[in-house]
């Protein structure tokens, strides 16, 4: 489904690129993670394949094939049409990208018109059960809820199902953030596999842990200052590790 090729991604015109040649496949129904130390490259790799990348951030090289079509080089409005439908992102930072003004369940419901649901109804309908499927308990009723009256987790949750409004063939999530602890972020991505998996849709999930990189992924990335080091199954980059910087990874994790 999505094919990433030499990317290189370069912040102002006379720096470096932060990103190089970086390549790799995701297939139609895979699980794939990508494991990396802080700065090594992982929001923004995510970032040039839904082109919102922050500041001067642009792709000085490289394609980003989505069944074919060149992300890399498709008009900003094409692109609009891509985030959402095809590909959906549960984004790094709940608060920040929740309006803390407005309630839950419209903001799902607001998701869920801009992906072409119509009928007052049918979205009030959908986006209860779009928050019992994100594992949302008590949906009818946190439906009037705003986004200072969830938990951590719960909010993580609310994007989950944000995300999931457009029924996108790809979900890419950047790690929940560490404010929420390694049993909730566990809880969270194993109910965002459960689903990815019920729907068919391939996974691109980003986190800085290795133990979570391994669960139920089908294959691991592992990126160090903005290439790719070692592409492997779980089993291969946990037991097996051909990569010196892998194997210390590995020795690392607890
Ligand atoms: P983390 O685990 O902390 O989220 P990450 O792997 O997601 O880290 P990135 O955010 O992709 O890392 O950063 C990769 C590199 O790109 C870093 O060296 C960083 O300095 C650089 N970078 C990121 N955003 C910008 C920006 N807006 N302007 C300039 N450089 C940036
Ligand atoms: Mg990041």
């Amino acid at each position: 489904i999505l094919q990433v090729r030499n990317l290189e991604v370069s912040f102002g015109p006379a720096s470096s690129p932060v990103l190089h040649n970086v390549s790799f496949d995701l297939r139609a129904g895979e699980r794939v993670a990508i494991v990396g130390q802080s700065g090594s490259g992982k929001s923004t790799t995510i970032g040039a394949i839904l082109r919102l990348l922050p500041g001067s951030g642009r792709i000085s090289k490289g394609q980003i094939l989505l069944d074919g079509d060149d992300l890399a080089a498709m008009s900003e409005s094409r692109m609009r049409s891509i985030r959402g439908r095809r590909i959906g992102l549960v984004p790094q930072d709940p608060m920040s990208n929740l309006n803390p003004s407005m309630k839950v369940g419209a903001q799902i419901a607001d998701a869920l018109a801009a992906n072409g649901l119509r009928g007052g109804a049918d979205i009030k309908r959908r986006t209860v059960e779009l928050m019992s499927e994100a594992g949302i308990p008590d949906a009818q009723r946190r439906y009037g809820q705003y986004p200072h009256e969830f938990s951590g987790g719960m909010r993580q949750r609310v994007l989950i199902a944000i995300a999931l409004a457009g029924e996108p063939e790809l979900l890419i999530a950047d790690e929940p953030t560490s404010a929420l602890d390694v049993t909730v972020q566990r809880q969270i991505l194993n109910h965002l596999q459960t689903l990815v998996d019920a729907r068919g849709t391939s996974l691109l999930f980003v986190t800085h842990d290795l133990g979570l990189a391994a669960d139920r992924t089908d294959r691991i990335i592992v990126m160090s200052e903005g290439r790719i080091v070692e592409v492997g199954t779980p089993a291969q980059i946990l037991l097996a590790p051909q990569e010196e910087y892998t194997q210390r990874l590995v020795a690392a994790a607890p």
